[in-house]
């Protein structure tokens, strides 16, 4: 999930959130978290050229926008044109623009055309085909000569109010009120980028001119305080109290500093590049960032964002034409100017390096020896051509792309560390590297894992691959590229990414889009047995210098040791002030406040062009779906959609009769079906099945509460996709998987809990406010319990019980046959649900391969025979506000009650979903995030479960958070929304329903529906009921949400030990205080 996921999903009236545990759809780059840069740690699988794992998602303005879940449908994507005939509208010169270059690139079905605007030398890219998915960005190049953060404050602060959008948020009216597919912006260490998409044209249009105003006529360069409150300023209520620093980016980057993950990528970044930017922090130190001023921030500003320094991005199936009119009208104003902004090439050097930093790390025993090592290297000083960089994108899933891959698989294996860090090659930035390590590991054994690394280097590259492997790699990448699935994320802004990656060194674009015939020569090269990979070992890695070790040691002393510096520096600065200096800070502090709480006028709010009612479809979008019983109880769902000859495919199981205890080791036994062969084949011969004949193959439990019931619906699932023609090979490996998966490799088992570990120990620290709500989820009803015991607080306490049992002989017995126990009475036919989504013929085509999948199972288990499931509500965890403390500079404060079990007669309406999005970007954004300096401030409401919660992201405050949550209720009775800003709120919240989905995500949704019974009727309902959402409705929620003011709520926080004692000093028996790291 997304780090900062609002409740999003929530909105859609079909499926909301049911997917507390993790229903990760197989290639969607929206479920990673998003970091703020160098995302790093934050793969997306949607990455044409380079292997899948290794691209990453740049954060942004706000990592929440990502993740749709699982929506309502939107129209079909329209198969592109696949004749290279030039559309209309294609002139070489027009709207101050001349045509540079044209061409049809098949890849992805679509003309590309380069222009260069006369006055001032902006370039623009227009890609033209047929889909409905329009994308828009701009790129500037930012590089930094210092770590205050400018760039990323800059890119917090355009957004705040524009010459033509005079208000203080426009972004934030657009969130509210835009039928946006895609809303955020990014920065790079060497660049910024403002993207936004939407299916809507006159929505896009909306969102372009909101976006070009901001960047060229931003506020915040003659507005000091949108920087102050964006970026830093000192803070201080009365004279008597302790200066503090305040900001939003000051906050976050707080965040990524606790997080000794990020750490280690910044740390690398800048060991690997010595002499150019990148040994700057484009987000910002926090030591750093109150070192900056508003000068250098206006400067920067007016050197950079101006047409001349501008990359302009248009895709879709809009006019071409009216693009060029739309961006002449801006760029018209400016004159051509030299702007420099190149990045300099970091020189290769010639002697390997070691560098050891520190990171915060807890006192307790579970912080002890925890370092993070890892190699990394800068792979080149000059441009790679296109085949060398497929190569080496072969090269790196071949080495890293599976567990079973030998080079992650020789670190897992070696026991030295407890997970696998750096993911291999990095393209993102000019000059590609590599970087592979581990964490978790004893710092004696640092050189161990350098030793390991690089003797397994040498051994394969005179072994080289076997064809086995070769052959599942081009399958998975080619499958890759050709179903160029991005998930939630736009395709076309998965594809200016890559354009750009090239375009802002100055590079060709194009030849980023266009991998076919470098892929077929790289292919028949690979058929001629040619010792391809050898060689680029040796040159890229073995034999290059420009080599650092690095070593991030924990140290337990840190945390204190940053915040009294912190500390002291406050008092030296209050110390320097004289009298009506700190008056100054005083009432500069309560202006601030005031002008941060003060509405925008609603006559202001209108220059925000929004869509009227009438543009909303007013019935929901069907999913097309046929259900066959088929024999012994089993479902058949078939979906006829058009997929470009992919199946997708997922089969339900029912977890209902998994004993309670045997829960928590759900999860690893979905892992373990994949990840320790089968009774024919290893793990390594397995992982190769999976890669040559299908796209992927994942298990995972999913689970979500049911409405008016108190069981849930928890299901095993196992989801895959393949070429059609290979339905009966799919369907074959899952049988094997399920029925004959070996489950007793001790090793392989140790390794995956190690793992699971340190990912929840990380996870906890970057992501607490989703720890804490699944906690709260967890008093109340049995599916907050399944996820919390799944992969909250209590699996990783249950996955420290098993790490300790594992090591005895007896102790592995028992849980090997535990996870047996799990198989035996999970695999039936009886309720198996299979899901088809692809076009009619290949449905129909592979009913014969399900018939013989289901066929192949056991027609009913017998625990399921015996009757009934024990899950019931004693298992429930207390009603308790509890404290869960991590070593960390930032808080993640969660509040929640349970609606349904708490409001006497509530029911559910669709208006709730209105209420909920509109709270959250209004009172909670301002309140939070704007005035109580947090990342983010939000509230979820579960329709399934009834839980509604508060929280907060990167949170400087805690009681004050709370307080501002219990303002909301006051805050909803008051509003009086005027026709229009109520018009927007149902805009905004119908673009959540029907948001954007590719044909896996309509079928996924429409299965997922089918679980939790809802049906169209009731969908239509809702639907109803949001767009005749009135005033009234918002009054009714507040009395609802009632139910968690003050002490009737109850309250769970990711905090550090000190803030956790200092609530108990002010309030005392508040909560109980549970140490986690
Ligand atoms: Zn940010």
């Amino acid at each position: 999930m997304s780090t900062l996921q609002r409740g999003l999903c929530s909105a859609s009236a079909g499926v909301g959130r049911a997917t507390p545990l993790a229903a990760v759809p197989i290639s969607s780059p929206g479920s990673r978290p998003c970091l703020r840069l160098p995302g790093l740690a934050a793969p997306f699988a949607a990455s044409p050229l380079m292997a899948p794992a290794l691209r990453r998602m740049p954060g942004g303005l706000l990592g929440r926008q990502s993740f749709r879940a699982l929506a309502a449908a939107a129209p079909a994507v329209a198969p592109f044109p696949d004749t290279p005939t030039p559309p209309a509208g294609i002139v070489d010169k027009a709207h101050g623009f001349t045509l540079q270059r044209q061409q049809y690139v098949k890849e992805y079905g679509s003309h590309v055309l380069m222009y260069k605007h006369d006055k001032t030398g902006a370039e623009l890219i227009s890609v033209l085909n047929g889909d409905e998915n329009k994308t828009f960005g701009v790129v500037f190049r930012t590089p930094v000569d210092d770590s205050t953060g400018i760039p990323h404050i800059l890119e917090h602060s355009v957004l705040c109010g524009s010459r033509k959008y005079p208000i203080k948020e426009p972004f934030v009216e657009l969130m509210k009120s835009s039928l946006n597919t895609f809303l955020n912006a990014f920065t790079y260490p060497d660049r910024t980028c403002y993207p936004v998409a939407s299916t809507n044209t006159q929505d896009f249009y909306n969102l372009v001119d909101v976006y070009l105003d901001a960047v060229f006529h931003p506020r915040c360069v003659s507005d000091r305080r949108v920087f102050e409150q964006e970026g830093w300023h000192f803070e201080l209520d009365n004279k008597e109290e302790p200066l503090t620093f305040k900001g939003v980016v000051f906050n976050e980057m707080k965040g990524v500093y606790s997080s000794p993950d990020s750490r280690f990528y910044r740390v690398v970044q800048q060991a690997l590049f010595p002499d150019n930017t990148y040994r700057h922090d484009s987000g910002g130190d926090p030591e750093v960032i109150p070192d900056l001023t508003f000068e250098q921030f206006q400067n920067f500003h007016s050197k950079y964002y101006h047409p001349s320094n501008a990359r302009f991005w248009f895709y879709g199936d809009d006019e071409p034409l009216k693009r060029l009119a739309l961006l002449d009208a801006y760029l018209t104003e400016f004159e051509r100017k030299e702007v420099d902004s190149g990045v300099e090439t970091q020189k290769l050097i010639h002697t390997p390096r070691t560098v050891t930093e520190y990171y915060a790390a807890g006192d307790g025993e579970e912080g002890e020896q925890k370092a993070y090592v890892g190699l990394s290297w800068v792979l080149s000083d000059t441009p790679l051509d296109v085949e060398t960089e497929l190569a080496l994108g072969f090269l790196d899933f071949l080495l890293l792309g599976t567990p079973a891959a030998p080079l992650r698989k020789a670190l897992n294996d070696s026991r030295l560390g407890a997970a696998v860090i750096g993911g291999g090659v990095d393209d993102d930035l000019k000059q590609p590297c590599f970087t592979l390590g581990l964490k978790g590991v004893n710092p004696e054994d640092a050189d161990k894992v350098d030793a390991l690394i690089t003797s397994k280097l040498q051994e394969l590259s005179l072994s080289g691959f076997s064809s086995t492997a070769i052959e599942a790699a081009i399958n998975t990448i080619e499958f890759s590229l050709r179903e160029n699935n991005t998930g939630s994320f736009p395709r076309g802004l998965s594809l200016m990414l890559r354009a750009v990656g090239a375009w802002i060194y100055d590079r060709d674009p194009f030849t980023q889009m266009q991998w076919e015939d470098a892929l077929s020569s790289f292919k028949s090269k690979l058929a001629s047995g040619q010792d391809v990979f050898g060689p680029l070992i040796r040159s890229f890695l073995l034999d290059n210098q420009h080599r650092v070790a690095v070593r991030l040691l924990p140290d337990p002393a840190l945390a204190a040791a940053t915040e009294a510096k912190e500390k002291e520096r406050l008092e030296a600065a209050r110390g320097a002030m004289r009298e009506e200096q700190l008056a100054a800070v005083v009432d500069n502090t309560s202006a601030l406040k005031e002008l941060q709480e003060t509405p925008d006028p609603p006559e202001a709010l209108s220059c925000i062009p929004a869509l009227q009612l009438s543009d909303i479809p007013p019935t929901i979008t069907r999913v097309p779906t046929s259900a066959k019983q088929l024999a012994d109880g089993a479902t058949l769902l078939g979906h006829d959609l058009f997929t470009n000859d992919v199946l997708y495919l997922e089969a339900a199981f029912d977890l209902r009769p998994v004993p309670a205890r045997l829960l928590p080791l759900v999860p690893l036994f979905c892992r373990s079906l994949t990840q320790m062969g089968t009774a024919a084949e290893s793990f390594v011969e397995l992982t190769e099945r999976i890669g040559r004949k299908t796209g992927g193959i994942s298990i995972y439990p999913f689970t979500s509460a049911v409405r008016g019931q108190e069981q849930p619906v928890s299901y095993l699932m196992v989801r895959g996709k393949a070429m059609g023609g290979k339905a009966g090979d799919m369907l074959d490996l899952m049988r094997d998987i399920l029925l004959t998966a070996r489950l007793d490799d001790r090793g392989r088992f140790t390794q995956m809990v190690a793992e699971t570990k340190a990912a929840m120990e990380s996870g906890i620290i970057s992501g607490g406010h989703s720890y804490a709500g699944k906690r709260l989820a967890a008093q109340r009803g049995l599916a907050g319990l399944l996820s919390e015991t799944m992969g909250g607080l209590s699996y990783l306490e249950f996955i420290r019980g098993l790490a300790k049992k594992v090591e005895t002989d007896d102790g592995w017995q028992e849980v090997k046959s535990d996870l047996e126990s799990i198989r035996s009475v999970l695999l039936q036919r009886r309720g198996a649900i299979v899901n088809l989504t692809a076009d009619s013929a290949t449905l129909a085509a592979a009913e014969g391969a399900v018939a013989d999948f289901l066929s192949a199972l056991p027609p009913a288990s017998a625990a399921a025979a015996a009757g009934g499931s024990e899950w019931d509500s004693s298992l429930l965890l207390p009603r308790v506000n509890e404290a869960l403390c991590v070593p960390t500079q930032v808080n993640y404060v969660a509040k929640g009650g349970n609606l349904f079990q708490d409001v006497p007669g509530y029911e559910l309406h669709g208006s709730a979903y209105v209420v909920e999005k509109y709270l959250g970007n209004t009172w909670l954004w301002d309140r939070v995030r704007v005035v109580g300096g947090a990342y983010g401030g939000f509230c979820s409401f579960d329709s399934h479960s009834g839980m509604f919660t508060y929280m907060s992201y990167r949170d400087p405050n805690l009681l004050d958070t709370l307080e501002a949550y219990d303002g909301s209720v006051d805050y909803l009775r008051s509003l009086e929304l005027s026709k229009d800003e109520l018009t927007k709120a149902i805009i905004g919240t119908m673009g959540d329903i029907d948001a954007y989905q590719l044909p896996d995500a309509k079928g996924y949704s429409a299965l997922v529906r089918h679980l939790l019974g809802v049906t169209d009727e009731e969908r239509q309902i809702r639907r109803d009921q949001i767009l005749a959402t009135s005033n009234k409705d918002f009054k009714a929620f507040a009395d609802a949400i009632d139910c968690v003011r003050g002490d009737a709520g109850r309250v769970v926080a990711v905090t550090s030990s000190d803030k956790a004692t200092s609530v108990l000093e002010e309030k005392p028996g508040f909560w109980t205080v549970k140490k986690v790291l």
